[in-house]
């Protein structure tokens, strides 16, 4: 599609993009199959998709999903979205942060997969809420500002590697899996962006004496200050003295650190 179709396609809706609602539409067909490419279509999954805007996905998604489901904050576009996919999609005319699981879900227990170009001013809010959701997901396709995708799918060591890496790195496998210019889209983002494929673990207990909320508080107290060594990170907050086998680690840079040795640190320290 180019600008222009999609500017008539707006004017047609009787809407203008909205830049307080992150609205970069996708015009680049090829991108959008692409992107669509990437979601796993199993036959027991609901696939909801994230901020559908004019519907540059959802169209492709329609074809291939058993059960879709289309959240849109902007209530024009979820209006036209309801008239002209309405048959084959349920559509949540709201905002995807405010939504009860139950209101996405619904009570059937499938797993979903949620696919989005996000909006970007809420893009780490709307990954944060798809970690806390993590047990209700098979994947996510989500496209994102690069860096932020960079950062997401960053190993350790690695320039980019930080708190979102280890969080998303130790209950799943994430990729990029495309790469859009800012051509790609109308109006133009004054950033890149790519698309980032998330695959959740099957078995994300960690068991024992593990639990996930001293997993995160002790993740982001590491990336305190990147340059500092562990131990200086986390002295003031946790218990360190006399663990064996930590101290090797401690000794290290949180981003040195993989997911599993930062699991294996959250189950022997305890914060003071
Ligand atoms: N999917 C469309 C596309 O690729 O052309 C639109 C993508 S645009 C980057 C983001 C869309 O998300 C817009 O349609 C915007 O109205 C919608 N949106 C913004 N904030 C939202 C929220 N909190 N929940 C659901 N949708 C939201």
């Amino acid at each position: 599609m180019k600008s222009v179709e999609i500017v008539k396609k707006l004017s047609s809706v009787g809407i203008k993009p909205k830049k307080s609602m992150g609205q970069n539409f996708l015009i680049d067909k090829n991108m959008a199959k692409k992107i669509c490419g990437a979601v796993p279509f199993e036959e027991d999954l609901l696939i909801v998709e994230i901020g559908s805007g004019t519907g540059a996905l959802s169209f492709t998604l329609a074809e291939k999903a058993n059960e879709l489901i289309l959240i849109e904050k902007d209530a024009d576009l979820a209006s036209y979205l309801k008239k002209v996919l309405g048959g084959r999609a349920r559509v949540i005319s709201g905002d995807f942060l405010k939504l009860e699981p139950e209101e996405i879900f619904g009570p059937t227990g499938k797993k979903a997969v949620l696919i989005g170009n996000l909006p970007y001013y809420v893009s780490k809010r709307i990954l944060r809420r798809a970690f806390e959701l993590k047990e209700k997901l098979r994947a996510c396709v989500f496209t994102l500002q690069r860096e932020v995708a960079e950062k997401l799918t960053a190993l350790p060591s690695s320039r980019d590697y930080g708190i979102l890496s280890v969080l998303f790195g130790y209950c799943s496998e994430s990729k990029i899996v495309a790469r859009q210019s800012p051509d790609c889209f109308y109006p133009k983002p004054g950033v890149d962006s790519a698309t980032v494929r998330i695959i959740f673990n099957t078995k994300l207990a960690c068991g024992g004496l593990f639990s996930e909320k001293e997993f995160e508080n002790l993740v982001k107290c590491s990336f305190r200050q990147r340059r500092k060594i562990l131990l200086n990170n986390l002295k003031g907050f946790y218990e360190l003295e006399g663990i064996d086998g930590l101290q090797e680690l401690l000794r290290r840079r949180a981003q040195e650190l993989s997911p599993g040795e930062f699991i294996l640190m959250s189950e022997r320290i305890k914060r003071k």
